[in-house]
């Protein structure tokens, strides 16, 4: 289950050299290579998933056991202050590889980084229009 075209496949299957902090039958975990700050990694899936609609729900269940792992051992190994899992979908929300991954993202007190959004100030109304609109009740 891979695609041709598809640079994290390549990566994740060992065709494409990259620096990999861990390694199972399931996953690769690797360095990113524009990261946001010291030891950011991707937690790729070696089989082909264009983003988390396509993931099975067995494998999002081990993504986020996997994550758990590798920020503690990042936050040991690392002495980072803080850590931000991260996960992008489609261009709208910044996806720029279309096959599912996780970054994992150590942050340092004085690391410089912004990593949020503007909060918005919806009123009570607006909340419960919203609340309405995703449950449909
Ligand atoms: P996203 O914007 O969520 O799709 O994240 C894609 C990430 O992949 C970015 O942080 C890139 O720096 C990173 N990236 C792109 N190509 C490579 C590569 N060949 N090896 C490692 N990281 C990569
Ligand atoms: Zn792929």
């Amino acid at each position: 289950m891979r695609e041709e075209s598809c640079i994290f496949c390549k990566i994740a299957a060992g065709e494409i050299p990259s620096k990999t902090l861990y390694e199972d039958e399931e996953f690769r975990v690797i360095l990113d290579l524009g990261p946001a700050t010291k030891g950011h990694a991707l937690i790729l899936p070696k089989d082909h998933y264009r983003d988390l609609f396509e993931l099975p729900d067995e494998k999002a269940a081990k993504v986020m056991v996997l994550a758990k792992k590798m920020a503690a051992q990042m936050r040991e190994k690392l002495h980072c202050d803080g850590f931000n899992l991260m996960q992008n979908n489609e261009e709208a929300a910044g996806q720029t590889v279309f096959h599912f991954h996780m970054h994992l993202i150590p942050r340092y007190n004085d690391d410089g980084q912004t990593i949020g959004w503007k909060p918005g100030k919806p009123g009570d109304a607006e909340l419960e229009e919203i609340r309405k609109e995703v449950t449909g009740k």
